[in-house]
Protein backbone atom coordinates (compact mmCIF):
# COMPACT_ATOMS: atom_id res chain seq x y z
CA UNK A 1 0.00 0.00 0.00
CA UNK A 2 1.26 3.67 -0.76
CA UNK A 3 2.40 6.36 2.18
CA UNK A 4 -1.10 7.16 3.45
CA UNK A 5 -2.61 3.75 3.46
CA UNK A 6 -2.11 1.30 6.30
CA UNK A 7 -4.25 -2.46 5.83
CA UNK A 8 -4.61 -4.70 9.02
CA UNK A 9 -6.87 -7.20 9.76
CA UNK A 10 -9.30 -7.54 12.26
CA UNK A 11 -10.26 -11.41 12.71
CA UNK A 12 -11.74 -11.27 8.87
CA UNK A 13 -12.55 -7.86 8.54
CA UNK A 14 -10.14 -5.81 6.59
CA UNK A 15 -9.36 -2.18 7.66
CA UNK A 16 -7.38 0.23 6.72
CA UNK A 17 -6.80 3.43 8.22
CA UNK A 18 -6.59 6.54 5.17
CA UNK A 19 -4.63 9.55 5.55
CA UNK A 20 -7.16 12.84 4.58
CA UNK A 21 -4.57 14.90 5.08
CA UNK A 22 -3.60 17.05 8.16
CA UNK A 23 -3.67 20.70 10.03
CA UNK A 24 -2.00 22.76 12.02
CA UNK A 25 -4.20 24.26 14.83
CA UNK A 26 -2.74 26.65 17.48
CA UNK A 27 -1.52 24.25 20.21
CA UNK A 28 -4.04 26.91 22.40
CA UNK A 29 -7.02 25.07 20.93
CA UNK A 30 -5.87 21.55 21.56
CA UNK A 31 -5.00 22.10 25.18
CA UNK A 32 -6.83 25.14 26.36
CA UNK A 33 -6.29 24.39 30.03
CA UNK A 34 -2.90 22.61 30.49
CA UNK A 35 -0.54 24.51 32.93
CA UNK A 36 1.68 26.81 30.00
CA UNK A 37 5.24 25.43 31.16
CA UNK A 38 3.58 21.61 31.81
CA UNK A 39 2.25 21.59 28.16
CA UNK A 40 5.66 23.19 26.79
CA UNK A 41 7.76 20.53 28.50
CA UNK A 42 5.30 17.70 27.55
CA UNK A 43 5.36 18.39 23.77
CA UNK A 44 9.32 18.77 24.22
CA UNK A 45 9.39 15.67 25.53
CA UNK A 46 7.55 14.28 22.25
CA UNK A 47 10.05 16.17 19.98
CA UNK A 48 6.74 18.53 19.21
CA UNK A 49 7.04 21.98 18.93
CA UNK A 50 5.32 24.61 21.27
CA UNK A 51 3.23 26.90 18.83
CA UNK A 52 1.28 24.46 16.79
CA UNK A 53 0.08 21.28 16.67
CA UNK A 54 -0.23 19.44 13.43
CA UNK A 55 -3.23 17.35 13.04
CA UNK A 56 -3.65 14.27 11.09
CA UNK A 57 -6.89 13.36 9.68
CA UNK A 58 -7.31 9.65 9.47
CA UNK A 59 -10.35 7.83 8.11
CA UNK A 60 -11.18 4.47 8.71
CA UNK A 61 -11.99 1.87 5.60
CA UNK A 62 -13.65 -1.21 6.57
CA UNK A 63 -14.67 -4.21 4.44
CA UNK A 64 -16.59 -6.84 5.70
CA UNK A 65 -17.41 -8.99 2.80
CA UNK A 66 -20.64 -8.26 2.49
CA UNK A 67 -20.55 -4.46 3.25
CA UNK A 68 -17.92 -1.18 2.32
CA UNK A 69 -17.93 0.90 5.21
CA UNK A 70 -16.28 4.52 5.70
CA UNK A 71 -15.88 5.78 9.13
CA UNK A 72 -15.24 9.87 8.81
CA UNK A 73 -14.87 11.41 5.35
CA UNK A 74 -12.28 13.67 5.99
CA UNK A 75 -12.35 17.48 5.12
CA UNK A 76 -13.28 17.78 1.49
CA UNK A 77 -12.92 21.56 -0.07
CA UNK A 78 -12.53 22.86 3.96
CA UNK A 79 -8.62 23.21 3.98
CA UNK A 80 -6.10 23.25 1.37
CA UNK A 81 -4.14 20.70 3.25
CA UNK A 82 -6.49 17.99 3.31
CA UNK A 83 -9.45 16.73 1.08
CA UNK A 84 -6.95 13.27 -0.10
CA UNK A 85 -9.73 10.85 0.76
CA UNK A 86 -11.13 10.13 -2.78
CA UNK A 87 -7.70 9.77 -4.50
CA UNK A 88 -7.06 6.88 -1.13
CA UNK A 89 -9.55 4.92 -2.05
CA UNK A 90 -8.98 5.08 -5.12
CA UNK A 91 -5.63 3.61 -4.39
CA UNK A 92 -7.56 1.07 -2.48
CA UNK A 93 -9.30 -0.26 -5.09
CA UNK A 94 -12.75 1.41 -4.22
CA UNK A 95 -14.96 3.91 -5.97
CA UNK A 96 -17.29 5.93 -4.12
CA UNK A 97 -20.10 4.35 -5.61
CA UNK A 98 -18.85 1.39 -4.23
CA UNK A 99 -19.06 2.11 -0.26
CA UNK A 100 -22.91 1.67 1.48
CA UNK A 101 -22.35 2.67 4.37
CA UNK A 102 -20.86 6.12 5.49
CA UNK A 103 -20.33 6.37 9.20
CA UNK A 104 -20.21 9.66 10.65
CA UNK A 105 -18.37 10.22 14.35
CA UNK A 106 -19.85 13.54 14.60
CA UNK A 107 -20.42 16.51 12.00
CA UNK A 108 -17.16 18.73 12.69
CA UNK A 109 -15.90 19.96 9.14
CA UNK A 110 -12.52 17.52 9.34
CA UNK A 111 -14.91 14.52 9.62
CA UNK A 112 -17.81 15.45 7.41
CA UNK A 113 -16.32 17.88 4.70
CA UNK A 114 -15.58 14.56 2.61
CA UNK A 115 -19.00 13.62 2.53
CA UNK A 116 -19.96 15.92 0.18
CA UNK A 117 -17.70 16.65 -3.04
CA UNK A 118 -17.15 20.25 -5.11
CA UNK A 119 -20.65 20.39 -6.09
CA UNK A 120 -22.69 19.66 -2.68
CA UNK A 121 -24.00 16.56 -3.50
CA UNK A 122 -23.54 13.17 -1.51
CA UNK A 123 -19.90 12.04 -2.49
CA UNK A 124 -20.79 8.28 -1.75
CA UNK A 125 -24.20 8.49 -3.73
CA UNK A 126 -24.99 4.29 -2.74
CA UNK A 127 -24.16 5.20 1.11
CA UNK A 128 -26.54 5.52 4.23
CA UNK A 129 -25.08 8.09 6.29
CA UNK A 130 -24.80 7.13 9.80
CA UNK A 131 -24.96 9.91 12.71
CA UNK A 132 -26.47 10.15 15.68
CA UNK A 133 -29.95 11.39 15.79
CA UNK A 134 -28.68 14.05 19.06
CA UNK A 135 -25.96 15.42 16.60
CA UNK A 136 -28.55 15.91 13.53
CA UNK A 137 -31.14 17.77 16.00
CA UNK A 138 -27.84 19.67 17.65
CA UNK A 139 -26.88 21.17 14.28
CA UNK A 140 -29.67 21.20 11.91
CA UNK A 141 -32.10 23.09 14.93
CA UNK A 142 -32.43 26.77 15.41
CA UNK A 143 -30.62 26.83 18.30
CA UNK A 144 -27.24 25.78 18.10
CA UNK A 145 -25.28 26.85 20.78
CA UNK A 146 -21.36 26.73 20.50
CA UNK A 147 -20.54 29.43 23.25
CA UNK A 148 -19.12 26.62 25.42
CA UNK A 149 -16.43 25.80 23.20
CA UNK A 150 -12.62 26.80 23.74
CA UNK A 151 -11.77 28.47 20.50
CA UNK A 152 -11.83 31.46 18.48
CA UNK A 153 -15.75 32.94 17.49
CA UNK A 154 -14.24 32.35 13.30
CA UNK A 155 -14.00 28.75 14.27
CA UNK A 156 -16.92 28.59 15.61
CA UNK A 157 -18.85 29.85 12.85
CA UNK A 158 -17.25 27.89 10.57
CA UNK A 159 -17.86 24.57 12.71
CA UNK A 160 -21.18 25.82 12.61
CA UNK A 161 -21.73 26.55 8.41
CA UNK A 162 -20.07 23.53 7.31
CA UNK A 163 -21.78 21.27 9.54
CA UNK A 164 -25.63 22.77 7.92
CA UNK A 165 -24.14 23.01 4.52
CA UNK A 166 -22.65 19.26 4.67
CA UNK A 167 -25.71 17.79 6.45
CA UNK A 168 -28.25 19.83 4.35
CA UNK A 169 -26.78 17.94 1.25
CA UNK A 170 -27.11 14.83 3.03
CA UNK A 171 -30.57 14.97 4.52
CA UNK A 172 -32.09 12.00 2.29
CA UNK A 173 -29.07 9.85 3.33
CA UNK A 174 -29.10 10.44 6.83
CA UNK A 175 -29.84 7.02 9.39
CA UNK A 176 -30.19 8.61 12.59
CA UNK A 177 -29.09 6.63 15.21
CA UNK A 178 -30.60 6.84 18.84
CA UNK A 179 -28.56 3.80 20.79
CA UNK A 180 -25.59 1.67 21.00
CA UNK A 181 -26.56 -0.13 17.47
CA UNK A 182 -24.73 -2.36 15.00
CA UNK A 183 -24.51 -0.50 11.64
CA UNK A 184 -23.18 -4.14 9.90
CA UNK A 185 -22.18 -7.32 11.17
CA UNK A 186 -18.92 -6.45 13.49
CA UNK A 187 -19.54 -3.01 13.33
CA UNK A 188 -20.98 -1.04 16.13
CA UNK A 189 -21.94 2.48 16.73
CA UNK A 190 -21.19 3.69 20.60
CA UNK A 191 -22.70 7.49 22.05
CA UNK A 192 -19.53 8.72 23.26
CA UNK A 193 -20.75 12.50 23.80
CA UNK A 194 -18.71 15.72 25.46
CA UNK A 195 -16.51 16.34 21.62
CA UNK A 196 -20.10 16.67 20.18
CA UNK A 197 -23.75 16.08 21.63
CA UNK A 198 -23.83 13.13 19.50
CA UNK A 199 -20.32 11.95 19.28
CA UNK A 200 -19.58 8.27 18.37
CA UNK A 201 -16.99 5.87 19.18
CA UNK A 202 -17.28 3.21 16.62
CA UNK A 203 -16.17 -0.65 17.68
CA UNK A 204 -14.90 -3.34 14.91
CA UNK A 205 -15.18 -6.92 16.27
CA UNK A 206 -14.44 -10.11 14.38
CA UNK A 207 -12.85 -13.61 15.44
CA UNK A 208 -11.70 -12.21 19.05
CA UNK A 209 -9.93 -9.00 17.87
CA UNK A 210 -11.39 -5.83 18.76
CA UNK A 211 -10.69 -2.20 17.33
CA UNK A 212 -12.19 1.02 18.98
CA UNK A 213 -12.21 4.04 17.08
CA UNK A 214 -12.36 6.92 19.22
CA UNK A 215 -13.18 9.60 16.82
CA UNK A 216 -12.40 12.70 18.56
CA UNK A 217 -12.71 11.31 22.12
CA UNK A 218 -8.94 11.95 22.63
CA UNK A 219 -7.30 14.12 19.67
CA UNK A 220 -3.64 14.07 20.65
CA UNK A 221 -1.63 11.29 22.85
CA UNK A 222 -1.42 13.87 25.34
CA UNK A 223 -4.72 13.60 26.02
CA UNK A 224 -4.53 10.35 27.35
CA UNK A 225 -1.33 11.36 28.80
CA UNK A 226 -2.87 13.70 31.34
CA UNK A 227 -6.43 12.70 31.37
CA UNK A 228 -7.65 15.79 32.82
CA UNK A 229 -6.38 17.78 29.91
CA UNK A 230 -9.17 19.31 27.70
CA UNK A 231 -9.55 19.55 24.07
CA UNK A 232 -11.03 23.12 23.47
CA UNK A 233 -13.41 21.50 20.52
CA UNK A 234 -14.91 19.69 23.56
CA UNK A 235 -18.64 21.29 23.92
CA UNK A 236 -18.85 19.95 27.16
CA UNK A 237 -15.66 19.54 28.52
CA UNK A 238 -16.05 17.55 31.74
CA UNK A 239 -18.42 14.98 30.05
CA UNK A 240 -16.08 14.62 27.50
CA UNK A 241 -13.14 13.81 30.16
CA UNK A 242 -15.51 11.54 31.52
CA UNK A 243 -16.60 9.85 27.97
CA UNK A 244 -12.92 9.52 27.17
CA UNK A 245 -11.69 7.62 30.40
CA UNK A 246 -14.75 5.19 30.03
CA UNK A 247 -13.62 4.20 26.35
CA UNK A 248 -10.14 4.01 27.91
CA UNK A 249 -11.14 1.39 30.75
CA UNK A 250 -13.26 -0.36 27.96
CA UNK A 251 -10.42 -0.69 25.40
CA UNK A 252 -7.74 -1.87 28.69
CA UNK A 253 -11.14 -4.41 30.05
CA UNK A 254 -11.47 -5.62 26.16
CA UNK A 255 -7.59 -5.93 25.19
CA UNK A 256 -8.59 -4.00 22.63
CA UNK A 257 -6.70 -2.07 19.77
CA UNK A 258 -7.34 1.51 19.70
CA UNK A 259 -7.83 4.38 17.00
CA UNK A 260 -8.12 7.68 17.26
CA UNK A 261 -8.84 10.11 13.97
CA UNK A 262 -6.22 13.04 14.49
CA UNK A 263 -3.48 10.90 16.47
CA UNK A 264 0.05 10.67 14.28
CA UNK A 265 -0.54 8.54 11.19
CA UNK A 266 -1.62 5.42 10.94
CA UNK A 267 -3.25 6.65 14.29
CA UNK A 268 -3.92 2.92 15.31
CA UNK A 269 -2.21 1.41 18.92
CA UNK A 270 -2.80 0.18 22.19
CA UNK A 271 -2.82 2.11 25.36
CA UNK A 272 -1.93 0.61 28.90
CA UNK A 273 -2.19 2.63 32.35
CA UNK A 274 0.74 4.72 33.13
CA UNK A 275 0.64 7.35 36.24
CA UNK A 276 -3.06 8.33 36.67
CA UNK A 277 -2.85 8.22 32.36
CA UNK A 278 -2.84 6.34 29.62
CA UNK A 279 0.51 5.39 27.63
CA UNK A 280 0.08 4.94 23.81
CA UNK A 281 2.06 2.62 21.75
CA UNK A 282 1.65 3.19 17.90
CA UNK A 283 1.22 0.23 15.63
CA UNK A 284 -1.39 -3.21 14.98
ZN1 LIG B 1 -11.74 16.15 14.41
Amino acid sequence: MPEGSHRFQVGSIACTVLSDGYYSYPTSWFFPNADPAHLTSALASHHLPPDAILSPYTCLLIETGRHTVLVDTGAGEYSRSSGAIQSRLEIAGVRPRDVDTVILTHAHPDHIGGAIDPCGRPAFPNARCVLSEIEWEFWTGARTDLRALQVPETAKDSLHSMARRCLGALRHHIEPLERETEIVPGVVAIPAPGHTPGHLAILVTSDGQQLLNLGDAAVHPLHLEQPDWQNGFDLAADRALVTRRSLMERAIAGDMHLMAFHFPFPSVGRVAPRNGGWHWTPGW
